[in-house]
This record gives structure tokens, C-alpha cells and sequence, in this order.
């Protein structure tokens, strides 16, 4: 069963579409008639109501009606550059329009002709105007309109296609649109949440009919534009429903068992009870293994909640089942952290535990091999490193990949594929918004660590312009005073690598030699050799360096609790997740930690409204949230890595709720046995890779 034929013709067949144009399209991705519906306005105006010309008044867009008169092309004193005008008269008055640049409306556009026009009011050395507007020439009162006379649908320019061309294309399409149009909404889900059919919300979606609340429109919750979106999102988590259910069919080589000399392991390994939220995730992780098919989970949790333990304990189910863990982070310094952990909770326990970085020793690294190899090495921590061709194991059973999100979905695959169907657990920095997690992750599983280690006081943030810095070195001063230490972060982005870099340098040199002669200041920064940077953090992780001035490496993962100040430069210049991030850092101890934006004025909304959101709450699951509405889904730190479906109606950051309800329907109407599950089915085997594109997951 396939889509409605007509949807399917390529846009060169139509009128009005050249080479040009359809090359334009092409590059947007639209190729097809069913692309081009299936692109909706961004924006709709209403054109319904005229105006009389007479009042007209500066600074508002107006439809008028009436008859031209004096139409004229006029040359101006620079060469070359022409204005088409002509003046609209209807019962109350006359109006001048003019077209500068636009010769062809001579072509066209005669006296006496009544017409349509929609456009600004300006003011022209003092004389009131409409600037370029729409024209639509009334020739016949009955035809229905395009342009005007109705809400109108406002498309984005593509190439040499104005909205204008754009929306008479549309019309002609929807005007031609057959009478059955292939429907995959089930007809009782679209009567159970009173939808209408497909063919007249396209129609409607393009031209709303008269009436329709611009409200609605604007926040796409018109009926129309709710079934197209409401249809984009289920078709998509029907496709996820059915990637799940061959996953429940796959069996992996080997089952954990967990039995109480495994729970007493676990427990010997451990330097601290777990908190609640700890537990919780533990729990579902360790059932997850214990299915026959392997697990596929993503563990998040706010910065600093523990997520490490979390997943330690784990690995300690996996090695006493005589499985092998490998867990993958994304830079040298958190894999001897992680190692460092290991090795102090499994030493005693004798776990045999390795470290393979791009920094290992020829022989090290030959030694490590060779124990993955031959099953000795029970668990490795590692970069990249971990992928290389000619790492091997003997029995890997779990895969835990920390910081997810600086991972492509090639890497996290190629690990995995070392091990025969391994359990795969995926860490995430932040909190993920719901429904990116509906979508990027497909309906991964998903764990929460909720709540933080006991006695954490929350980090205070304060917001601070440039010109208060002098009050914050006092600060800093007070805190390192007091024994405790300071990190300053400098953003450091690939634009304007050279600039920061100096900018970070030169401020290391300030703080050192004018601001605090008496403390220990270190810089760190992306460009340093590894070794470097790996000394550079040692030396502040043990407490040898009071001040620590840093691009944004710190971001990554490390743990280091007298860490009491964080001081960000330039915060308008960071994301919020990535704000929060570095936030955290700060005051993982009982004693309070304290986080300082600082920023350049004049703070732009945008960039305003994130500050604010931090300063607003603690809490990275509402962090999360609150990104996606500010950026979109696009922007979200890692979407792109995970794997971002086409979706061309929905809008993420707008339409979350349509998303959930979306892929609870999917779950029902794909597990039916009716016709409708079957047509679904088909679909997902076969227009949904065109449709959503390849989704990699894990
Ligand atoms: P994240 O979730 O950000 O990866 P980590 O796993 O690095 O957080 O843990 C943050 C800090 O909290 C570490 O120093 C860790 O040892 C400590 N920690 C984790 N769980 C507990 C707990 N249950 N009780 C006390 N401290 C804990
Ligand atoms: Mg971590």
C-alpha cells in the first residue's frame, strides 16, 4: 500500500515549476507534491476584512479594495532603478501604491482594473503609501482568491520562491487534490480525538477557512494543523514501536543472574549507602540485565546525583556473572578519574580493572589488550582509545558510555559491536526534556536519578554584569581564603578560537600578577598538549592550584569537591545545559558552592532569559525543559550525535504533548491485530526510513 499517487509527483511536473525552481526545492528537501504540502506556513495573516484607504494610518499592514487609477512606471535620478505606481481609490478616498524595483507590474496591472492590495502604510516625504504591496486583480467576483480576501498562508522564501509564488502554487495543488487521500490515522483514533480526515486538514492547513481563530493558528492548534501533526509524531513512534518489538526478540549469549553472594558484592564495593534515587535506577538497570534480551538504557540524572555509582554497581552484576565491562568516556582526564574510583571501591574486592587512553604506554597498552583479550582484564575505562580495531574481548558483556552526548552514534555502535549483543547502558551529562527522550531516544528506556548525594547545600548562582567584577574577585578572594578553591571558565568556540584562547591567557596573567599575587593560579585550556592538560587538572583536583583558569574542558565530568567558586566569563555566550553543567561543578560537598555568571552588557532577551532561568532554579530536570523551550529541539546540546528524525510539521519545542499522546496511541494501534496495525506495519517496513530518516539509537 502506498501513498496517494498524486503526492508522490516529482514538483517538476508542475506548472510554474522550472529548473530553477526545482532545483531551489530540491536543496530544501522538497521533491515531491506530498513535500510541499506537507510544508505548512509558518506564519498565517488575515486578509479578510478591507479597510477603507482613508484610514489608512502609518506603521499597520491593510487589505484594501477599489480601483486603479494612474498607473505609471517612474524613473528615478539612479540609473536603472525604477518604481511601478499607481493610485487605489474605493468610496472613502485615494491611496498611492508603489512597487520600487518591480517594472513588470506594468505588464499586468492597468487603470481602471479593480484590485485587491495587502500591504504596509508608510509615509514618503510626508505622503502615506502602501510599500509593495500583494496585488490581487478582481476579475472575476465570483474566483475565489488567493492572496487576500481571506487568512492567508505566509510560507518561508526558498531560493527564488517569494510566499507569494509559494502560496499560488499550494492553491493550485490543494484545488487539485483528490477526492481520496490515503489516511493512516486510524478512522477511530481521528473520531476519539475528534481530528478531521487527512485531505481536508492539508486543504485547511494551507488555507484556513474563514473564521478560524488567528490565535489558534499562531500556536498551530488549529484542527487542522493539530491532525497533521498529531499524524507526523504517530506515524514516527509507530515506526519506534516496531524497532522495540525486534529488539524484545533478540536473546543475548548470556544471562547475569543476581543471587545473594552477588547482592553481597555489590555491597562490599560500595564506600557509601546509595541515595533513594540511586536505588531506583539500580533497580530497574539490574532487572533490565537480567531479561533475556539485552538492555538498551539511557541513565540520566542531574549533575553531581551519582550517576557513576549508579553504574559501578552494575558492572559489579556483570563481573560476577564472568562478564567483562567497558565503559567509555570522552576525555583522558575523566577516565582516570573514573579508573581511579574503580580502582579504590574494586581493588579490595579483586576486580581486575584496566585504563586504556590515547596516552598509554606502547607496553601498557599491549599488557591491557591482551588481558581483554584473554578475559583477565575484568573491567577497562577508556577514551576512544576503547574502539581501535585491534581491541578485543573475551567476553564483553556491558557497555556503559558515559557523557553520551560527545559521542557519535558510530562510536557507541563500534563499542558495542565488540561484545556479542552486550547490555548497554548510556550516561547523560543533564537531564533529557521528555520528549527529546520520546524521540531522539526512541523510547529508550530510561532511568532517573532523582535527587542529589545527602548533605549537598544547592550552588547559589548569581547573575553579574562585566563592570561588578572587582566584587567578585573579592569573593573569589574570601572562599580561597578560606581554603577552598576557584575555577574561572572561558568559553572557547571554533568562530573565534584564536580570540578566547588570548582572552583566557591573558586573563590567567592578570589574576596571577595583579589580582591575586598570593594564590596559585593555573590555566588550562583545548590547546594544550594532553599531558598538559592531564598535569594541569591533577595539580587542581590535589589541591595545588588555588585558581583555576579554563576553557571549557572543565565541563567534562570531573569531580573535585573544594571546588567552591565557578566563575563564568562571557555566560551569554553559553548554552543553558552546558551553563548548568559547569554550575555543577561547584559545591559537590557539604560545604556551599557558589556559581557566578558574568556577563557582557547589553544582555540580549534571549540570552537574558537563560540567565534568569539559572538563577530561577537548581533543579537540571527543569533546566532541561526550560532549553528546549528557549532553543528549539535542534540546538539541544547532542541532538545531532542521537540522531534527529525529519520531522517537518511537528515543532518539539511547541508541540511536546502531542508527542507523548502520540506515541501511546502508536503503542495501542500497533499491537492490535485489525487491518489498521497491518497498514501501519507496512508503512514503517517501507516509507518511513524516506520520511523520518535513519534513526540510530544507543
Ligand atoms: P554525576 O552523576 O554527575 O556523574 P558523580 O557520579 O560524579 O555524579 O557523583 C558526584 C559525587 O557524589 C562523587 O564525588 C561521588 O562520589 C558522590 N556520591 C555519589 N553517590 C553518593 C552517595 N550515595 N552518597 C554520598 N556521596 C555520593
Ligand atoms: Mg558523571
Amino acid at each position: 500500500m502506498g501513498e496517494t499517487p498524486f503526492f508522490e509527483t516529482p514538483l517538476r511536473a508542475l506548472r510554474g515549476i522550472g529548473p530553477r525552481r526545482e532545483q531551489a526545492l530540491a536543496s530544501a528537501g522538497l521533491e515531491t507534491v506530498g513535500d510541499l504540502l506537507s510544508r505548512l506556513p509558518f506564519r498565517y495573516e488575515d486578509r479578510t476584512d478591507f479597510a477603507r484607504v482613508a484610514d489608512a494610518r502609518e506603521g499597520t499592514r491593510i487589505t484594501v479594495t477599489g480601483e486603479l487609477l494612474n498607473c505609471r512606471l517612474r524613473w528615478t535620478g539612479r540609473r536603472g532603478f525604477k518604481i511601478f505606481e499607481a493610485v487605489v481609490r474605493d468610496e472613502s478616498g485615494c491611496l498611492l501604491a508603489v512597487w520600487p524595483n518591480q517594472a513588470f507590474r506594468q505588464d499586468t496591472l492597468r487603470a481602471h482594473q479593480r484590485v485587491i492590495l495587502h500591504g504596509p502604510v508608510t509615509r514618503y516625504r510626508g505622503v502615506l503609501q502602501l510599500g509593495s504591496p500583494d496585488v490581487e486583480i478582481v476579475e472575476d467576483e465570483e474566483g475565489e482568491p488567493i492572496h487576500s480576501r481571506r487568512i492567508v498562508p505566509v510560507y518561508e522564501r526558498t531560493g527564488p520562491l517569494t510566499s507569494r509564488v509559494q502560496r499560488a502554487i499550494l492553491f493550485d495543488l490543494v484545488s487539485r487534490l483528490p477526492d481520496e487521500v490515503e489516511d493512516l490515522l486510524p478512522a477511530r483514533l481521528r473520531e476519539r480525538r475528534g481530528l478531521p480526515g487527512r485531505r481536508a486538514a492539508i486543504a485547511q492547513a494551507h488555507f484556513p477557512p474563514a473564521g478560524t481563530p488567528a490565535a489558534l493558528l499562531a500556536a498551530g492548534r488549529s484542527p487542522a494543523q493539530v491532525r497533521l501533526i498529531f499524524e507526523e509524531f504517530f506515524l514516527f513512534q509507530c515506526g519506534l514501536v516496531a524497532r522495540r518489538r525486534a529488539e524484545e526478540r533478540e536473546r543475548k549469549p548470556l544471562v547475569p543472574v543476581v543471587d545473594d553472594r552477588v547482592r553481597a558484592a555489590a555491597r562490599a564495593v560500595l564506600p557509601f549507602p546509595l541515595t533513594p534515587g540511586q536505588r531506583v535506577a539500580l533497580k530497574e538497570i539490574v532487572d533490565d540485565m537480567r531479561r533475556p534480551r539485552p538492555m538498551n538504557r539511557l541513565l540520566q540524572g542531574d549533575v553531581g546525583s551519582g550517576k557513576t555509582a549508579v553504574a559501578l554497581l552494575a558492572s559489579v552484576v556483570a563481573m560476577e556473572s564472568g562478564q567483562q565491562v567497558a565503559v567509555m568516556v570522552p576525555t583522558g582526564i575523566l577516565a582516570e578519574q573514573h579508573h581511579d574510583t574503580i580502582s579504590r571501591w574494586f581493588g579490595a574486592r579483586g576486580y581486575r580493572a584496566a585504563l586504556l587512553t590515547g596516552s598509554t604506554p606502547a607496553a601498557e597498552r599491549r599488557r591491557v589488550l591482551d588481558g581483554l583479550a584473554d578475559g583477565t582484564v575484568q573491567i577497562v575505562v577508556g577514551t576512544h582509545a576503547l574502539i581501535e580495531d585491534d581491541v578485543a574481548f573475551a567476553r564483553l558483556g556491558l557497555v556503559v558510555v558515559d557523557e553520551q552526548h560527545r559521542f557519535g552514534v558510530v562510536q557507541r555502535a563500534a563499542l558495542r559491536a565488540k561484545g556479542a549483543r552486550p547490555d548497554t547502558l548510556v550516561m547523560t551529562a543533564t537531564p533529557i526534556p521528555r520528549t527529546l527522550q520520546l524521540t531522539l531516544y526512541g523510547g529508550l528506556d530510561v532511568s532517573s536519578v532523582r535527587g542529589l548525594p545527602p548533605g549537598r547545600v544547592p550552588v547559589e548562582t548569581m547573575v553579574r554584569p562585566d563592570a561588578r567584577r572587582d566584587e567578585v574577585h573579592a569573593f573569589l578572594r574570601q572562599q580561597v581564603e578560606q581554603g577552598r578553591q576557584a575555577c574561572v571558565v572561558y568559553p572557547l568556540v571554533e568562530e573565534s578560537e584564536k580570540v578566547d584562547l588570548r582572552a583566557a591567557t591573558a586573563m590567567a596573567d592578570h589574576l596571577a600578577q595583579d589580582v591575586f599575587p598570593e594564590f596559585r593560579v593555573g590555566l588550562l585550556h583545548g590547546r594544550m598538549r594532553s599531558q598538559a592538560k592531564d598535569e594541569a587538572m591533577r595539580r587542581f583536583a590535589a589541591g595545588q592550584i588555588d585558581v583555576l583558569v579554563s576553557t571549557t574542558v572543565v565541563e567534562v565530568g570531573i569531580d573535585v569537591p573544594n571546588l567552591a567558586v565557578m566563575v563564568v566569563e562571557h555566560a551569554e555566550r553559553f548554552g543553558l545545559s552546558q551553563l548548568h553543567q559547569l554550575r555543577g561543578r561547584a559545591g559537590r560537598s557539604a560545604r556551599k558552592g557558589y556559581c557566578v555568571l558574568l556577563h557582557q552588557s547589553p544582555l540580549p532577551d534571549e540570552a537574558a532569559a537563560r540567565l534568569g532561568a539559572l538563577e530561577a532554579t537548581a533543579d537540571g530536570f527543569a533546566v532541561a525543559e526550560k532549553d528546549l523551550e528557549i532553543r528549539g529541539a535542534g540546538d539541544v546540546a547532542g541532538t545531532r550525535q542521537a540522531g534527529m528524525p525529519t520531522l517537518r510539521i511537528g515543532n518539539l519545542s511547541r508541540d511536546g504533548d502531542l508527542m507523548a499522546e502520540a506515541a501511546d496511541a502508536a503503542r495501542e494501534w500497533m499491537t492490535g491485530d485489525g487491518p489498521e496495525a497491518a497498514r501501519l506495519e507496512a508503512f514503517v517496513r517501507g516509507r518511513w526510513p524516506r520520511q523520518f530518516g535513519l534513526m540510530n539509537v544507543g
